[in-house]
């Protein structure tokens, strides 16, 4: 995937035009979440973007709470973000910021633009100023509070900021044209009344500043040379340059926007997310079924497959879907020769040998990965009983069949080669034992006449097997009816998303330790989970199968 003519994204285009022609001499940048929920997957991007630019031009990366507003902010939030950012491999180094700490300064910003006659207190009720603001083809109706004097409006600031009125009674209004074309500029609410204690600041303040007149604020205070958000903010742009013009701030930060990252038929959106763990459909936010950051983390994902994801979507101003299989690609490309490759049954049916010594236990030496001989060899047992794959024996294949059945001859990987001589079954038919018979001679997998098998199916021993618990998943909704219920907007759920197993597994795994993963061969590659393990036993959760369709987009 080596590309030695990568092209520069558009962002990166910017920030050299900048540096070449000394609108700025450095670049900083940040990432600013507010703490209300749990990272995503689009979160990842923008994280990865930002700090990747700093390190990309030797400059700095700074890590923002934007906590301005107190009705959705939680410390447990605030935690989870900096353990996913640091996962990431994101390092701010010492510069960890709120800004709610610059609840004062912004105070202060606010007073200059009143007394410069920019900003006025404005009494009129939410649902009035949304009447007086006009359409976009209509333009707007002045607020009779709109002349007020400068010394008024800044007894009345001070007094809503000493808890003078009650929620919404007053606001303060940036003053610049009601006529605008851009509905963003006529007369915003830069600070709003709202008695709520704060995550950070308790129950200091009883005003707070709106985004739109915070964030640019934040940016200047810090330094931030461009400052990268999604889209949604481009109409906003023309006042983020207002606020950063009238505060004459001597070095502006510039408001850069590129398009969302978004996963065809995944649920990114923190409501949804928040209302499936709320209704106990999904174990938590880190369930992995989730593409919240923690999730992916849980269900064994690596920072490297995500920042290889994130490089494949490229940075954009369109915006666009991307197929979840394209991350499934990056974290099999990322494991296929780091992680060593087990075996493991899960859905088993006994395999007697039949000529083999009853009682014998025998190791066999089997490469943990044949593609990366670094990671050594282990050894295996090897008895007359094993466990295999249901699937890989039928009684009356289809033609094209390679696997097991009645006269046929498979190798058993890294072991022998075994040629089935009949089963048992149930009444109804369902298989119990499958008996065979195996050649001493093929030990390892290879006949010394030369004679070949078509098929290689894996196996346990059954005696030293370990019993697992395994959880392969589907999408948490269901692709065939719509993400979304046309009918109500609430998802439509995969009753199939989760099925847990009972497998049989190499007596290795069952050592496994949360977050440790394993290719378990031919059925994909699986995580042990950090929190659930079961009568001592790992629980193997299934990152993601080995096969797929997925071509990687051309460039
Ligand atoms: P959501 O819409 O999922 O609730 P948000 O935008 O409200 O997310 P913030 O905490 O405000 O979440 O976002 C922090 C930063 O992450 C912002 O700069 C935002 O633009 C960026 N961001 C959020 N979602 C995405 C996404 N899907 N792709 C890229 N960047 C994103
Ligand atoms: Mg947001």
């Amino acid at each position: 995937m080596e590309n030695e003519t990568v092209s520069k994204n558009f962002i990166e285009n910017i920030i050299d035009k900048d540096l070449a022609e000394g609108v700025y001499d450095t670049v900083h940048t940040r990432f600013p979440p507010e703490p209300n929920g749990y990272l995503h997957i689009g979160h990842a991007k923008s994280i990865l973007l930002n700090y990747g630019l700093a390190k990309e031009y030797n400059g700095k990366f700074n890590m923002r709470f934007d906590d301005t507003n107190p009705t959705k902010e939680k410390t447990e939030f605030v935690d989870s973000i900096l353990e996913d950012i640091r996962w990431l491999g994101a390092d701010w180094e010492d510069r960890l910021f709120f800004a709610s700490d610059y609840f004062e300064q912004m105070y202060e910003a606010a007073v200059k633009l009143i007394k410069k006659g920019k900003a006025y207190v404005c009494d009129l009720t939410a649902e009035e100023i949304r009447q007086y603001r006009g359409t976009l083809t209509e333009p707007g109706k002045e607020s009779p509070f709109r002349n007020r004097s400068v010394e008024e409006n800044l007894r009345l600031f001070e007094e809503m900021r000493e808890g003078k009125y009650q929620d919404g009674e007053k606001v303060l209004r940036a003053k610049i044209d009601m006529a605008s074309p851009n509905m963003n500029m006529r007369d915003p609410v830069i600070y709003r009344v709202a008695h709520m204690t704060h995550h950070n600041t308790g129950d200091t303040w009883c005003i707070y500043p709106m985004y739109d007149f915070a964030h640019p604020i934040e940016d200047a205070i810090e330094g931030i040379t461009h400052s990268i958000c999604t889209l949604e903010f481009e109409d906003h742009r023309p006042l983020y340059d207002w606020v950063v013009r009238e505060l004459e701030y001597p070095h502006p930060p510039k408001q850069i926007e590129f398009a969302k990252l978004y996963l065809t038929n995944v649920v990114t959106g923190k409501r949804y997310i928040k209302k499936l763990v709320e209704d106990g459909i999904v174990d938590g936010w880190d369930d992995p079924r989730l593409v919240s950051i923690a999730a992916l983390r849980r269900r064994g994902f690596t920072p490297e497959s995500i920042k290889m994801f994130v490089d494949l979507c490229g940075v954009s101003k369109a915006n666009s879907s991307v197929d979840y299989a394209m991350l499934e690609y990056c974290i099999r490309e990322d494991l296929k020769l780091k992680r060593p490759r087990m075996m493991a049954v899960l859905d088993p049916i006994k395999l007697v040998i039949d000529n083999y010594p009853e009682g014998q236990i025998e190791y066999l030496d089997a490469p943990n990965n044949m593609e990366n001989e670094a990671l050594g060899s282990r050894k295996i047992p090897f008895s007359r009983t094993l466990y295999i794959e249901r699937e890989d024996f039928m009684i009356e294949p289809p033609k094209k069949y390679k696997r097991l059945f009645p006269g046929t001859e498979v190798r058993l990987m890294n072991a022998y080669f075994v040629t089935c001589t009949g089963f048992e079954a149930d009444e109804d038919g369902t298989v119990r034992v499958v008996h065979c018979t195996y050649d001493p001679a093929t030990k390892g997998g290879n006949a010394p006449d030369g004679r070949k098998v078509k098929g290689t199916i894996h196996w346990v021993e059954a005696s030293q097997a370990g019993r697992a618990t395994v959880r392969l998943y589907e999408n948490i909704v269901d692709e065939e009816k719509g993400v979304y219920n046309k009918e109500d907007g609430s998802l439509n759920l995969n009753p199939n998303s989760l099925t847990t197993l009972t497998a049989y597994v190499e007596p290795a795994l069952m050592e496994a330790k949360g977050y440790d993963s394993y290719q378990f061969v031919r059925n994909g590659y699986f995580c042990a989970d950090i929190r659930d393990s079961k009568e001592g036993a790992p629980v193997f959760n299934r990152i993601v199968s080995l096969k797929s369709s997925f071509r990687l987009p051309k460039a």
